[in-house]
């Protein structure tokens, strides 16, 4: 629990590979220190969703900037119930799909697009202030492009085997039908790579962020050590 003296409103970076658990982590930390959480690859696959609606070629960056133009993505940022539509339409199923997870990487290295959701972003962090919250927020470019400046910048990391079994078990946990460990690896270190070698705003760790390889924790011992991190800050 967040001590007297503690920063009430911190503003928590995080950043991480697929299957790191750092989605976990920021929503039980966030809803444990009574903060705003903000997925940014939510956005980056409600967009993607977007273009495969419209029968875009993702591999045509010009068809996908000029899309995007006209996209509006909208989060909602309650740790315990966050949400994600494109417009009207609640996006939150479909872009946990395969089709989507294939394309994400792709769209997700279109300068346009980040620009327009690294404003999105930044927009809800200084809504956030304006209301007198802290905010968690997590995704590839957070800790070095979107928010270098946060009190907290993490980088959350695990063991690929790991992250690949995690991954699997929340797929078969959403349903997914033939879901194979080994594939899900290999998928998983593909779209590792495109996201750490294309040109905006790869993955990689910024100067100053704090590893945390969770491996070998339980996600408790990693929200703990999270949260420990913010009840360091000078109050
Ligand atoms: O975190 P998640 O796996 O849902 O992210 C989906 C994809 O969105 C990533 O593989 C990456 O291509 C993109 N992404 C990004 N920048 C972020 C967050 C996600 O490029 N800040």
């Amino acid at each position: 629990m967040a001590r007297l003296g503690v920063m009430r409103t911190p503003v928590i970076a995080v950043d991480g590979p697929a299957g790191s658990g750092k989605s976990s982590v920021c929503r039980a930390v966030a809803a444990r220190l009574g903060l705003r959480y903000l997925d940014t690859g939510a956005m980056y696959r409600a967009m993607t969703w977007a273009m495969l609606d419209a029968g875009i070629d993702v591999d045509d960056a010009d068809a996908v900037a000029r899309h995007a133009e006209a996209v509006r993505i909208i989060s909602g940022t309650n740790a315990t119930g966050p949400t994600i539509h494109v417009g009207q339409t609640d996006v939150a199923g479909p872009i946990r799909g395969d089709d989507v997870t294939g394309a994400v990487s792709a769209v997700s290295a279109v300068p346009s697009v980040r620009e327009k959701l690294v404003a999105i972003q930044r927009a809800e962090v200084a809504a956030a202030h304006e209301a007198g919250d802290g905010i968690v927020v997590e995704g590839r470019d957070i800790t070095s492009v979107v928010l270098p400046d946060a009190d907290v910048r993490i980088f959350v990391t695990a063991d690929p085997a790991i992250r690949a079994a995690r991954r699997a078990a929340q797929d078969a946990g959403l349903g997914k039908d033939g879901v194979d460990v080994h594939q899900t690896e290999t998928d998983l270190l593909a779209r590792d790579a495109k996201d750490s070698t294309r040109e905006a705003s790869p993955l990689l760790l910024a100067p100053g962020v704090v590893v945390l390889d969770t491996s070998d924790l339980t996600l408790d011992q990693v929200v703990d050590r999270v949260c420990g991190l913010v009840a360091d800050l000078p109050g």
